[in-house]
């Protein structure tokens, strides 16, 4: 179990395990994610940086989110593989996806976690 300081509600790492990726597909979002991560992933693909943007990002503004795939729920990252519902570079994404679920958003916005995260309890 997972706490951090200023949250009302820790997380079970474990529930990823039978949850289906809901915190990956779902609504149309960003998930951005900085330079050296995108070079980081970049590399663990093994693709040039150009190659990379072509196939994975979207441009957002000054920044890059991964791209979506449509999906019977919405829409998935595009990094989430839907058959052995995981990520397929964990060990490299990006800052955005490791601090999940404890984002300032859901302070204010605890029915929505309550809805995408089985793996959140409430103190
Ligand atoms: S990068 Fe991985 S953990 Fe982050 S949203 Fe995409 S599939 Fe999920």
């Amino acid at each position: 179990m997972i706490y951090k300081k200023d949250f009302d509600y820790s997380f079970d790492e474990n529930a990823c395990k039978i949850c289906g990726g809901k915190c990956c597909i779902g609504e149309s979002g960003y998930i951005y994610a900085s330079k050296e991560e995108l070079e980081a992933i970049a590399a663990f693909l093994n693709l040039n940086f150009e190659a990379f943007k072509e196939q994975y990002l979207i441009k957002v503004g000054f920044k890059y989110s991964f791209k979506e795939v449509k999906h019977e729920n919405g829409y998935r990252c595009i990094f989430f593989d839907t058959m052995y519902k995981k990520c397929l570079i964990y060990k490299h994404r990006p800052k955005q996806c490791k601090t999940f679920p404890f984002w300032e958003y859901f302070k204010t916005h605890k029915e929505e976690l309550k809805e995408e995260c089985i793996g959140v309890c409430f103190h």
